[in-house]
């Protein structure tokens, strides 16, 4: 065990053949429990030969279609099914998850901005250590499972970066085309090098996402999109042995751009959506208008788009104040047809 060996501790054996399921292990000695631990589900499933697969969802602990797409996935799968490893995080950051936040109650730490994260940190830190130090490395294929969490929704979009390795960029566009999103979101521009995707491009593997609903809830829609998403990723990758992927409709090849993507609030109030999820919008047109409950006699506020685009995702909460992020469009990708 060398020193930048990271402090998390799994109690199941990586090189073992079947189905098992334990805990990453936390130490963290606090008044209520000197000797305590944080306790963060895990499961193998090994099988033969094939690829290593890291599948997580609850990386934000208020994410909930990617952790009950992955919980009900692990439960029915068995090891005959496999052919390779499949390593399962349902809840990742799960002092978050068990909050029902999108960041640690523990630490305040958004673990999807945590990257490559600290042997010695917080909590929050530490995890994202082990992930990058010893989950990766084993790793040649991921998927990270994510929603718009309590204070957005998504359409359905599949996401990843764009590499610089041409034969990385052909394999996540046939993964965008089989997952089965409404949209694929490909992000061409410099992204946050602080998230589990780009960790997971770090160590040299071919790592996707998605943003699926949201809102702090889960519909059977969003979900019924997550598990089928899921299930044609692993059959694709061929860790899910035996399993033909569902036939999908060509998911919409969309980037999102600079900061006239984005609508936010200017101010503090309530707002009035003139949008919906999905609308196709124009530079111009009436985004909404924030009303000002303590000052009745202010007339509302209008917003407006800043460019053309496609909503895909719009705060859910009506209460804002000044930065808060209202929507995002996102546009067609040059040359996607
Ligand atoms: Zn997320």
């Amino acid at each position: 065990m060398t020193a930048s060996a990271s402090r998390l501790r799994a109690d199941i054996d990586f090189d073992r053949p079947g189905k098992q399921r334990g805990f990453l292990n936390l130490s963290h000695s606090v008044h209520r429990s000197a000797y305590g631990l944080i306790r963060i589900p895990i499961a193998c499933i090994a099988n033969g030969s094939g690829p290593t697969v890291l599948l997580t969802a609850g990386n934000h602990g208020d994410e909930y279609e990617g952790q009950l797409a992955v919980l009900k996935f692990l439960d029915a799968v068995e090891p005959d099914q496999i052919a390779g490893r499949l390593i399962v995080i349902p809840s990742l950051n799960y002092p978050a998850a068990m909050a029902g936040t999108r960041t640690s109650p523990l630490d305040d730490g958004n673990l999807n901005r945590a990257f490559p994260g600290a042997r010695d940190g917080t909590p929050t830190q530490m995890i994202a250590h082990y992930v990058e130090r010893e989950l990766l490395p084993m790793v040649q294929i991921g998927l990270d499972m994510h929603s718009g969490g309590s204070s957005l929704e998504y359409v359905p979009a599949s996401l990843s970066r764009w590499p610089d390795d041409p034969r990385q960029r052909e394999q996540l566009l046939a993964l965008h085309r089989i997952f089965g999103a409404e949209v694929a979101l490909i992000a061409e521009t410099a992204q946050d090098d602080r998230t589990l995707s780009a960790a997971g491009l770090r160590s040299g593997g071919l790592h996707f996402a998605c943003e699926i609903g949201g809102g702090g809830t889960v519909t059977a829609r969003s979900l019924a999109v997550a598990e089928r998403g899921l299930r044609n990723f692993l059959a694709h990758v061929g860790v899910l042995a035996g399993v033909t992927p569902a036939a999908v409709a060509p998911a919409r090849q969309m980037v999102i751009g600079g900061p006239d993507y984005y609508v936010y609030a200017p101010s503090r109030g309530l707002f009035e959506p003139a949008f919906m999820l999905g609308d196709i919008v124009k530079a111009g047109q009436t985004a909404g208008f924030i009303h000002f409950r303590d000052e009745p006699d202010r007339p509302p506020r209008r917003l407006e788009f800043r460019r053309d685009g496609k909503v895909v995702c719009r705060r859910v909460p009506a209460p804002v104040e000044p930065g808060d992020c209202i929507c995002q469009l996102a546009s067609d990708r040059p040359g996607s047809g």
